[in-house]
């Protein structure tokens, strides 16, 4: 059937492209400059009435002298405005130092919304200069909601928006798929250090981790209000095991970087989550 009306199958779909190309070449010569319109109308008749147009300009010319009274005004009211701007780019500067600060306070805020129960900790010392925390908060436990705490054992030290990522992915993926998966509460999360100075994977020489900038949690444990404990290298059943690949998987909705066994020797025993920067947005994603 296709086959049959394949000569004419040509000619539906080019008819209407010649159409558009006819329809285009006078809107073609009507963008040309008025040289090059000239320039073809000595060969191609066609264009001439593209030309045309070229009378206008006489026309102007006696409606010059009201469009050069119309100049003038414009400028005028165009100073004023120009008057009060040089004052205004003064204060911005001075408004831009307090934002680095405001910024500190409105996550801390945050963080206290979330019902977080947490620390402001002091700047770790500069073991070296490419490590550093921003906003460093020592986190004790997690609000899950329904007066639900999620402790963190090992108080781990990160920065206030990691935290604040953190406790969102614990209250709204955590919990509630450890519920549903093992209908028990989720009561303990081992975290390690969070913050920790050293280049990624260990290895001598490498970028430095995004532990040390406190944007990161390695995750090696999960313990459960029957005092379960999900290990993350040693999954003790099959629920156990689909429970750990389902926050894995879903871990990278809340973070940039989600590694974990499998992906490398030094993560074999742990989920490393972190909120390092990926791509042009820093939204892009490295989940294996
Ligand atoms: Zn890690």
């Amino acid at each position: 059937m296709a086959s049959g009306s394949g000569r004419f199958g040509f000619w539906i779909p080019v008819s209407p492209i010649i159409a558009l190309i006819a329809a285009g070449l006078p809107m073609m010569a009507a963008l040309a400059s008025p040289a090059e319109a000239a320039r073809r109308s000595r060969w191609q008749p066609r264009t001439a009435p593209v030309v045309q147009p070229v009378p206008l300009p006489m026309p102007r010319p006696p409606e010059a002298p009201p469009a050069a009274t119309a100049v003038p005004s414009p400028p005028a009211p165009a100073a004023s405005p120009v008057a009060p701007a040089p004052p205004a780019p003064a204060p911005k500067p001075e408004e831009a130092a307090p934002p680095a600060g405001a910024a500190t306070a409105a996550c801390l805020d945050r963080l206290r919304e979330l019902g977080v129960r947490f620390t402001p900790a002091p700047v770790p010392a500069p073991a070296s200069g490419t490590c550093a925390i921003a906003t460093p908060v020592r986190l004790e436990s997690l609000d899950l909601g329904a007066a639900q705490m999620l402790d963190l054992p090992d108080r781990p030290l990160v920065d206030c928006p990691f935290a604040e990522t953190l406790a969102l992915f614990a209250r709204d993926l955590l919990a509630p798929l450890a519920r549903s998966q093992f209908e028990t509460r989720l009561t303990r999360l081992g975290t390690g250090p969070g913050f920790e100075c050293r280049p990624r994977n260990r290895v001598a020489g490498a970028r430095i981790s995004a532990h040390g900038q406190g944007r990161a949690i390695d995750i090696a444990w999960l313990g459960l209000a029957d005092s379960r404990r999900i290990v993350i290298e040693r999954p003790a059943d099959e629920a156990q095991r689909r429970f750990i690949a389902a926050i894995r998987r879903a871990a990278c909705g809340w973070f940039t970087t989600v590694l974990g066994p499998g992906s490398n020797a030094a993560h074999a025993d742990h989920l490393h989550f972190d909120r390092e920067p990926r791509g042009r947005n820093g939204e892009s994603r490295l989940c294996e």
